[in-house]
């Protein structure tokens, strides 16, 4: 899905220039960021670059602070919405020692930039049972402990057990998941200001016949109920205690509806898919009519589960 990067020149911002001076390299200026999101929307980053140590991060932070420059980490991108005007400073993605997994017995220390879909995959081969829950659950380890992955199955803190966290005054120390306010699709962390470095799971021995025919159930699952073939962001809003944000879309009359480029899906009426050139603009006017039509007919306020960066 990746659209082809326009060849030729691209222009040096002066952000680059002088971040060059205090990481080596790995910068790109005004990146698309529909390159970077599972919803291929976004407008161009003004600086997006790669940390590879928890060194660089606090490098490039140290410099984005006497700047007065802004930044924002990324994940996978898959639960994101962002504006089509862009991002100013610097976007960041976790790479490098930073996407390194180590196991030690039944515990798993996973960098935050590691892929979840390699931890399940490592837990799996190794008969380690807890991780099913995540089978097909896109994204990076740091952007599901944040969002507290999940499903009906399981979530990121029936196997958390503590995070390797940095923030602005507290540096880097290692916090108990009891600690981070974990709840159905929330944590205290999604302010945007602290940054995951790794998180350590805790699995335990299983079957691995049987772990394997469970992520098999449940992907099978995902598949039937999911668009998984168009380019989304997942389930758009989260569910109300005890109901689907999908069945009030669809009651509304909204399952299908589209502005734009962008709909709610005919398949799951809470994921709002794009079907070709949709833009955040696109989305937003979907979402909002959505919550007005619910609020006026059933007195609810959907709540969003994607983030939207403006
Ligand atoms: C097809 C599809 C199916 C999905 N199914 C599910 C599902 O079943 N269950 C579910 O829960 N979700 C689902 N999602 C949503 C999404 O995959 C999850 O929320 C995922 O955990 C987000 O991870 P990410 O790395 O992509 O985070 P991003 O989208 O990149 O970021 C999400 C938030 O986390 C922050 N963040 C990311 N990494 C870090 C870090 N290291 N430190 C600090 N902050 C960080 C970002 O700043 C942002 O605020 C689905 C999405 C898609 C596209």
């Amino acid at each position: 899905m990746d659209e082809p990067r326009s060849p030729g020149p691209r222009e040096v911002s002066p952000l680059i220039s002088a971040l060059r001076k205090i990481l080596p390299e790995g910068f790109r200026s005004a990146e698309p960021m529909r390159l970077h999101t599972s919803i291929r929307i976004g407008g161009p980053a003004e600086v997006f670059c790669q940390v590879n140590s928890t060194d660089e991060w606090q490098r490039l932070w140290e410099w984005c602070q006497q700047a007065g420059v802004a930044w924002r980490l990324l994940g996978g991108g898959t639960n994101l919405l962002v504006c089509d005007h862009g991002l100013p400073g610097v976007t960041v993605r976790l790479a490098g020692t930073l996407r390194e997994l180590r196991w030690e017995g039944d515990r798993v220390l996973v960098g935050a930039g590691a892929g979840l879909a390699r931890l399940v995959k490592e837990a799996t081969g190794r008969g380690m049972a807890g991780m099913e829950f995540a089978a097909g659950i896109p994204g990076s380890v740091g952007g599901a402990v944040v969002m507290n992955a999940g499903t009906n199955h399981g979530a990121v803190d029936g196997v958390l057990e503590e995070v390797t966290l940095w923030s602005q005054d507290e540096a880097v120390r290692n916090v108990p998941a009891g600690e981070l306010g974990l709840g159905y699709r929330s944590s205290r962390l999604q302010g945007g200001r602290q940054v995951v470095f790794a998180a350590r799971f805790r699995l335990r021995p299983g079957d691995p016949a049987e772990i394997d025919r469970r992520i098999t159930a449940q992907m099978k699952e995902r598949r039937l109920r999911q668009p998984l073939d168009l380019p989304s962001a997942g389930s758009v809003f989260k569910n109300p205690p005890g109901d689907y944000a999908g069945r009030l879309i669809e009651a509304v009359g909204l399952k299908g509806f589209r502005m734009g480029d962008a709909a709610f899906s005919q398949k799951h009426a809470n994921f709002i898919v794009n079907c070709g050139r949709a833009t955040a603009a696109n989305v937003d006017a979907l979402m909002q009519l959505a919550r007005e039509r619910v609020r006026e007919r059933f007195n609810f306020e959907l709540e969003p589960e994607i983030r939207i960066w403006r």
